[in-house]
């Protein structure tokens, strides 16, 4: 399927990573008249998104108010604000055309869009009175994730990664010796779990926190998660599949522990490959976990479990195409999935610079892992597809499957 943008023919992974890099505004008809029938809410933290006429999800993230979101997680004073404000401005925009949720650029119509099903999830609270919204969200038409279920001790210790507004915000509230945000007990996961498949249609999950210093302080965490959802049966409701995202571990039977607990596939992200920027982006995963450590881990798992049971995350749009390359062959070679999730700058510039990448570099990167994916024979989870990430959406462009 493709659209015309600006001039050019583009693709639906390309269309996702233009709109995921650059935000967009959506009307407040939109939500006025949608957000009955669809999921489609003013609230950054119910991670709204659409799916293109080929079924691509896509994340939208209204720019005016996720800045308002931010300020309150950051606490910048105005001055700042003003300044972040200015930059950011975008292009598409989400309007009813004739009724019809459509997405623009500079005023064109692009494409028709389809919206979620409504839900009542995220008005829904655990019956220990913990909110879902804010500590789970709906992802595409099947996944429920938890980004960050325990505080980043990297983020405290003052080395967040750049990117990540998470980690900021423990950084943040470390530096002005504030409490850490509230952990989800197990049982509280289990419950959100449970609601989602029974209401949801969610079939697969991401569990994640942030990284620990030792392996068993983050082992205790993810067991105790895991064996309340199996108590309680979440764990048998996910028909498909449960993603870890861990630190990587010295000792690998921590991670023989975490696939006979029930984990499909585990992840030890890099995020970027090439060495000196990944110091300044990156400098806890760097310096605390080093770049061998992580690669040791994957390749155990890729070794001991199989081609595609391990994966690292890149953040498309940090590095040079060169160096991404590279980083993703090394991987694909060795039986571990590149994957990719699109930089989102929206007020949190990385090296001073909130510039997202160009058309080609997202043209350049979905060619190259649909090479990879197909030459090393490499499926990447993702069912429907997610948000941010497009290594399903570059694997079902490249081999004609369907969307489930
Ligand atoms: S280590 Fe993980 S949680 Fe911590 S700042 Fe980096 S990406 Fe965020």
């Amino acid at each position: 399927m493709n659209y015309k943008i600006d001039g050019h023919i583009v693709d639906s992974v390309e269309l996702k990573c233009l709109v995921v890099s650059r935000g967009l505004k959506i009307d407040r008809e939109v939500y006025r008249k949608c957000g009955k029938d669809f999921r489609i809410y003013p609230n950054a933290l119910t991670c709204n998104s659409f799916k293109l006429p080929d079924g691509t999800i896509v994340m939208a993230t209204d720019l005016g108010i996720h800045l308002s979101t931010l300020s309150s997680m950051f606490s910048w004073d105005n001055l700042k604000l003003f300044r972040y404000m200015n930059d950011m401005t975008t292009d598409f925009r989400l309007s009813l055309v004739e009724g019809q949720p459509s997405l623009r650029y500079k005023g064109e119509i692009i494409t028709p869009v389809q919206l979620m099903q409504a839900s009542d999830f995220y008005r829904q609270k655990t019956r220990s009175g913990m909110p879902f919204a804010g500590n789970a969200v709906l992802q595409g038409c099947d996944w429920v994730a938890f980004q960050c279920l325990w505080p980043c001790e990297y983020a405290c210790a003052g080395k967040p990664c750049q990117f990540c507004f998470s980690g900021g915000q423990f950084e943040a509230l470390a530096h002005r010796k504030k409490p850490m945000p509230f952990i989800p007990s197990p049982a509280d996961v289990s419950e959100v779990v449970l609601y989602a498949v029974e209401h949801d249609g969610v079939n697969s999950m991401q569990l994640t926190g942030g990284s620990t210093f030792r392996a068993e302080t983050e082992e205790k965490y993810i067991t105790a998660y895991l064996e309340d959802m199996k108590i309680s049966g979440a764990l048998d409701s996910l028909k498909n599949e449960l993603l870890l995202y861990i630190t990587p571990p010295e000792r690998h039977d921590v991670i023989d522990r975490y696939f006979e607990m029930g984990a499909s596939r585990i992840a030890c992200s890099l995020e970027v490959w090439d060495d000196k920027l990944a110091e300044s982006i990156t400098p806890g995963k760097r310096s605390f976990t080093t770049k061998q450590r992580h690669l040791d881990a994957l390749t155990y798992i890729a070794g001991k479990y199989g081609p595609g049971k391990s994966f690292s995350n890149f953040i498309i749009g940090l590095e040079p195409f060169e160096t991404l390359k590279e980083g993703a062959a090394w991987l694909a070679e060795r039986g571990v999935i590149p994957s990719a999730s699109v930089w989102m700058p929206f007020g949190k510039p990385v090296n001073g610079s909130m510039k997202p990448a160009s058309l080609d570099y997202f043209r350049r990167t979905k060619e190259m892992l649909a090479e990879l994916y197909l030459k090393y024979n490499l499926e990447p989870s993702g069912c429907c597809g997610l948000n941010v990430c497009i290594e399903r959406d570059i694997w079902r462009l490249a081999t004609g499957a369907p969307c489930c």
